[in-house]
């Protein structure tokens, strides 16, 4: 069960990537990928649209999302997988933590016109594909496109990160509602790319603590977003809290992602996959 090519996190147009749904489908199918979901930011606008593109690809599905929460101070991302897609309580949760985007757009540009970069707002708005979700991303396409900044990594370092001009502090939805949305929509919730999060040890512990004692059940081990040796320091992670494990190429764009959809190690194999526990959830 660990050697199935599954990707369970990427993005389309409906948040920050920039295929359609359709194309994400097509292009991991031919990848080989055999289990896939579409986790688009804080939004489940897509899962119809991707469900029905797996099946004409050939792909099993996994309905899918990742979701924005504030803990500890820092923002972390909790991926949701295996939930009914028109779950009321759901929607109208993502609806409310997509709210505050719009205004913190505007902040972001202030920050940016002060920083020397005029128009951003408009800029920005240029690149997105859901009105409703304006993100960060957006924001850097339109500061490289605009030549400000080389790549990626350049307008987070400079710009948007913690301290940077275009930064700006954001409240998002708190961990147990994250977690209540997607359990009580019969999925199960997730821990997004680990190691990307600026905790210690002691904070680290808190938010896996914590994540399980409110219902979370998988972790993600394999994501584009790790290295080699942050795989095995989380598999560790996911068997001292009795997890699930979790895989994902975070594919956003083909120019911008170092890992291309399906492109990933197997999850090691002595972990429990999450396709496991959710076998019953796979259409
Ligand atoms: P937001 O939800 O608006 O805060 O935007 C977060 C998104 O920005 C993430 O999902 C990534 O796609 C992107 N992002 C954040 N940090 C970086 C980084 N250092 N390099 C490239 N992309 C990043
Ligand atoms: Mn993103
Ligand atoms: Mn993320
Ligand atoms: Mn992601």
């Amino acid at each position: 069960m660990a050697l199935l090519n599954a990707d369970l996190h990427c993005h389309s147009v409906v948040s920050d990537g920039t295929l359609t749904p359709e194309a994400l489908a097509a292009r991991a199918a031919a990848n080989g990928v055999e289990l896939w979901s579409l986790t688009d930011h804080d939004e489940i606008g897509g899962q119809h649209r991707a469900a029905a593109a797996a099946k004409a690809n050939g792909m099993r599905y996994l309905t899918g999302t990742e979701i924005s929460v504030t803990f500890a101070g820092e923002t972390v991302h909790i991926v949701g997988l295996g939930f009914d897609p028109d779950d009321r309580d759901m929607l109208q949760g993502l609806v409310a933590t997509r709210g505050g985007r719009a205004t913190r757009a505007r902040e972001i540009a202030a920050g940016l016109a002060q920083a020397g970069v005029p128009d951003a707002y408009e800029g920005a708005l240029r690149y997105v594909g859901n009105p409703d979700l304006i993100s960060r991303t957006h924001f850097a396409r339109f500061l490289i496109d605009a030549g400000v900044c080389s790549d990626m990594g350049d307008v987070f370092h400079r710009f948007l990160t913690p301290g940077r001009p275009g930064y700006v502090e954001h409240k998002w939805a708190s961990l147990g509602e994250a977690i209540a949305w997607i359990t009580r929509a019969g999925g199960m919730a997730v821990i997004a790319h680990p190691a990307r999060y600026r905790f210690t040890a002691n904070e680290e512990y808190a938010l896996f603590l914590e994540f399980t004692t409110h219902g979370g059940r998988g972790v993600e081990v394999v994501t584009g977003s790790h290295t080699t040796a942050e795989y095995a320091q989380y598999a560790d992670v996911a068997q001292e809290f009795g997890l699930a494990a979790s895989r994902g190429s975070d594919f956003h764009s083909p120019e911008e992602s170092r890992t291309d959809l399906g492109k990933l190690p197997y999850l090691p194999g002595q972990l429990t996959p999450v396709w496991e526990v959710l076998a019953d959830r796979i259409l």
